[in-house]
């Protein structure tokens, strides 16, 4: 079998989250009440006309300026001509020939190290409405009509499926961190279609390409991706050929399958929108924009893995969300015990969250009462057993470590004579296994060490018994 390199290019689309629409004072929140926001301007009325919407300018140089891209400070809005029936206007206003930005790179980290994936362009538009076909009958609500939205184009440079799935993960977190969309792709908030070509290995020239549409979520891109690489190749190594088309993906057949070719693609006719003046900024006020930019989730990993010495693997987890980065921070600048607290988030908090469907800022667990319960192990007052019933009881009462500690008397045990005690117990309870093991079962070693930690309700401290039962044995 021949080699194939996969190109990909990816279209993203994100919703800005602006107050009004990009062009009119209609509400931007198209899951109000079908039809109640729109207006003229949005419903494409004769006469009406568009006013741009500054916020959403703004949102979309945040976007460009964070990931260094370049900003023409005049653009040009476009009408793209298209008849759809939730477009009541026959066209979309855009961006084309002088689009309001160009180029940046969006870093991601995979097994293999990182790369980087340079994008093309970046523009503002606004989005269409939505049908919905039931059983007898045809619906549109056009309160999605004028809804502002980034596109994003990457350059032919991402390489496989789950490269592609990282990439679109690090935009979603971006827009996130940037606070400009909920990047939410199940609720179409942040929406990708997927260019897909191969060439044999050595190959200068691309391959032809395939463009996906209809995945939903980011899971879906790979999937879809997937699918077609291995449809391509098997294509090309049976002598055939692949066809330049859009296809659209079926989630519940996981295959694409042909929604139209290259000669049905519409030209749409672009030209200047004769209604809105090019668009002019200002140094200053993108200077202004430059300075109020978060740090971004791949300078949060890197600073973390430098600042708190822990894996990379621990920072690209603890950085999916400001908040955690927030919280972790704060935990480990409070108990001084960096990858304690990142062990603990990791495991015991984000398994709270996400069974209580809470957000770090909503947990009943500040970062004081968690580094409460660092120091607590660390300085031996509980074992680390017992911490993680104590931070269940935490996170359902808000109660400090302190307080958990004191009113159920959990506190370790490390005085030795009672654990010899419990220890003695245990054996002189158990002659049946104890003969056993001296006949040669070592492996109940751990049944002894558990039924002591069952008599001292687990606060023994587990060192302690291993070394007093081993000695005891010993003994014996
Ligand atoms: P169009 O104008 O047809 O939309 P673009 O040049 O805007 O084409 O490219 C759209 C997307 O397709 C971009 O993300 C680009 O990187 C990607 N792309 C272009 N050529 C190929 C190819 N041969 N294989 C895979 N992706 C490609
Ligand atoms: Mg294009
Ligand atoms: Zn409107």
């Amino acid at each position: 079998m021949n080699e194939y390199e996969i190109i990909i290019g990816l279209e993203i689309h994100v919703q800005l989250q602006t107050e009004t629409k990009i062009f009119c004072g209609c509400k931007n929140d198209y899951e109000a009440g079908p039809n109640t926001n729109s207006c003229p301007v949005c419903l494409g009325m004769p006469g009406a006309l568009p006013v741009l919407n500054r916020k959403a300018v703004e949102l979309a140089c945040r976007f460009i300026l964070a990931v260094g891209g370049e900003i023409n400070t005049r653009s040009i809005f476009a009408r793209k001509n298209y008849f759809y029936p939730d477009l009541p206007k026959g066209y979309q206003i855009s961006q084309h020939e002088r689009p309001l930005g160009k180029g940046g790179v969006i870093r991601i980290e995979s097994g293999e190290g990182n790369s980087e994936i340079m994008l093309q362009g970046i523009h503002l538009e606004e989005d269409a409405g939505k049908s919905f076909h039931l059983a007898d009958s045809s619906n549109i609500d056009f309160n999605r009509c004028g809804t502002p939205l980034l596109e994003i184009v990457t350059m032919p440079v991402i390489r496989s499926a789950q490269e592609a799935y990282l990439f679109l993960h690090r935009i979603r977190q971006i827009v996130q961190y940037l606070e400009i969309s909920s990047g939410d792709m199940e609720k179409g908030a942040l929406r990708c279609d997927a260019n897909v070509s191969l060439r044999r290995e050595g190959q200068h020239e691309y391959g032809i390409r395939t463009e996906l549409k209809n995945m939903n979520s980011i899971r879906g891109v790979e999937k879809a991706l997937s699918y077609e690489i291995e449809r391509q190749i098997s294509l090309l190594e049976q002598g055939g050929f692949v066809l330049q088309e859009t296809r659209l993906w079926d989630e519940s057949k996981g295959r694409t399958a042909t929604m139209r070719t290259k000669e049905e693609s519409p030209d749409y006719r672009y030209f200047p929108e004769p209604d809105l003046q090019p668009l002019e900024l200002s140094g200053a006020w993108l200077e202004d924009i430059m300075q109020g930019l978060p740090e971004l989730p791949h300078q949060k990993i890197d600073r973390f893995v430098r600042e708190y010495q822990i894996p990379p693997y621990d920072a690209g987890v603890l950085t999916s969300t400001r908040q955690l980065a927030d919280y972790f921070e704060e935990t480990a600048g409070l108990c001084g015990k960096p990858k304690q607290a990142s062990n603990w988030i990791m495991t015991e908090i984000m398994k709270i969250m996400k069974d209580a469907k809470t957000a770090p800022e909503e947990l009943n667990i500040p970062p004081r009462n968690l580094a409460e319960l660092i120091n607590s192990i660390e300085n031996g007052t509980i074992s680390g057993k017992i911490a993680k019933d104590i931070v269940v009881e935490m996170a359902a009462s808000g109660k400090t470590p302190g307080e958990i500690i004191g009113a159920r008397g959990l506190e370790q045990i490390t005085d030795k004579k009672v654990i010899e005690q419990a220890v003695e117990q245990v054996l002189s309870e158990n002659a049946e296994n104890l003969k056993r093991y001296f006949d040669g079962q070592q492996q109940l070693f751990g049944y002894f060490v558990g039924q002591v930690m069952m008599k001292t309700e687990g606060k023994a401290n587990p060192h302690l018994v291993n070394k007093i039962l081993k000695d005891k044995l010993n003994g014996r």
